[in-house]
């Protein structure tokens, strides 16, 4: 029999119906829930054409000029470009493109500082910090001596008084700024500042605000960290993927912990969207999209806190609302799902001091940049506010469940995305 290579033009619908009909239906979910999960985004087509193209083929272990395989000529190229779009954009003097995920960001940036049984400041993972930060049975929480800072009781923001008396009694190798639930702003000069007293490498974890730095509404962290790290799926609206960036003297023991350190060889996919991500995000209409995001996130705030809502911290000074539930009589957990019922999407989340366990909590995280991405307003976060206060008022409701999600459903029917995919 000789190999029929017919199978390699077949159009996904009929060389993997199955797949091709959950993704249909997923993109039907898109369609007419109203994203609030404040990690995602829409991103460009032109990000999804350049992640599904022809560059998943090649293999390109190493850095440009420096490839371990033949026929680069091209992707090293579009690497070259990915590197100095994102030294541009946040004002580096080093980036590499090419870490997979967050996560693996992150381990580069400390592997590349740290050894095992060295210490490790950062975020208590109840109070905003990421998995990466420290969790037990994340690598971090394997390998480092892991010391917690959190937020103050009485306004909910960081506590700076803490984290540099933290850094001063357990001398950390390195301090991590950024978080995954925090809705304030950061001072990483106030960061910098308590590294540099106590000889502490600062590493700031961006990849919540990366959009919000790019678009010039948050501080840019590169001028006062030795490392910078990110994702690019986030308020970015890029590819699934990361990113770190560094001062030169750190640069070429980085590269070394990426490659050949924790991974082997780049998707050139991703790296090709990471660098059209990044062109996008240097544009003037991208600055107009990041000021939305905050307008949008204030304004879903200002409404819900109309309606009786407490926001952890009073307020948001980001793209992130989090809510503090407890005076509805609700969990996060329950929350969560009668919102998803109601054809709203959102994550339950721990706030500062829950008395509920991580897997109920008391909080909702709410997030701006998809609905954002969308086109929606001011006038629209009223709507969505408006929404959850009828949902969240009574749980217990069909009716309410239906109408609602209908009402959203037609809403999002008015903010079409991806009209011709
Ligand atoms: C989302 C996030 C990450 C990790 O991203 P993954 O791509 O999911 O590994 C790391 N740090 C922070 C602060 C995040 O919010």
């Amino acid at each position: 029999m000789t190999y029929c290579n017919e199978i390699l033009e077949l159009p996904l619908a009929q060389a993997d119906h199955e797949i091709s009909g959950l993704i249909d239906d997923e993109r039907e979910r898109q369609r007419t829930h109203i994203e609030l999960i404040a990690s995602e985004n829409f991103v460009p087509r032109a990000v999804m054409e350049a992640q599904g193209s022809i560059l998943t083929n090649k293999y390109a272990e190493g850095y440009p000029h420096k490839k371990y395989y033949g026929g680069c000529e091209f992707v090293e190229k579009i690497e070259e470009i990915a590197i100095e779009r994102a030294k541009k954009l946040f004002g580096a003097e080093h980036a590499n493109v090419q870490p997979h995920a967050g996560t693996t960001a992150n381990q580069a940036a400390y592997f590349t500082v740290m050894k095992p049984g060295d210490t490790m400041l950062a975020m208590k993972l109840d109070q905003g910090g990421h998995l990466s930060h420290g969790h037990p049975l994340n690598f971090t929480g394997m390998l480092y001596k892991i010391v917690s800072y959190g937020v103050d009781r009485e306004t909910e923001t960081i506590d700076y008084d803490d984290v540099a008396s933290l850094a001063r009694k357990s001398r950390p190798k390195v301090i991590v700024a950024g978080a995954s639930a925090y809705p304030r702003s950061i001072d990483f000069a106030r960061f910098r500042k308590i590294a540099d007293e106590t000889g502490a490498v600062l590493v700031t974890d961006m990849a919540h605000i990366a959009g919000l730095v790019a678009g010039g509404v948050h501080e840019n962290p590169t001028p006062h960290s030795h490392f910078v790290t990110s994702t690019t799926q986030k308020s970015l609206r890029g590819p699934r993927g990361a990113f770190v960036l560094c001062t030169e003297e750190h640069a070429a023991a980085l590269d070394r912990t990426v490659f050949p350190g924790i991974q082997g060889g780049p998707l050139l996919q991703a790296i090709a969207a990471k660098a059209v991500c990044f062109k996008l995000a240097g544009e003037p209409e991208f600055k107009i999209y990041a000021e939305q995001v905050i307008k949008n996130a204030a304004a879903l705030g200002l409404a819900l806190r109309e309606r009786g809502f407490r926001l952890v911290s009073g307020g948001t000074d980001n793209h992130m609302v989090l809510l503090d539930l407890r005076s509805r009589r609700i969990t996060g957990k329950a929350a969560e799902r009668v919102l998803e019922e109601a054809g709203i999407t959102s994550n339950k989340n721990a706030i500062p001091f829950d008395p509920e366990k991580p897997a109920v909590t008391s909080g909702l995280r709410l997030g701006s940049a998809a609905v954002t991405s969308r086109g929606m307003k001011e006038g629209e976060m009223k709507e969505i506010a408006r929404a959850i206060d009828e949902v969240l008022s009574s749980p217990e409701d069909a009716m309410t469940a239906r109408r609602v999600r209908s009402r959203m459903a037609d809403l999002n029917a008015a903010f079409q995305l991806y009209k011709s995919l």
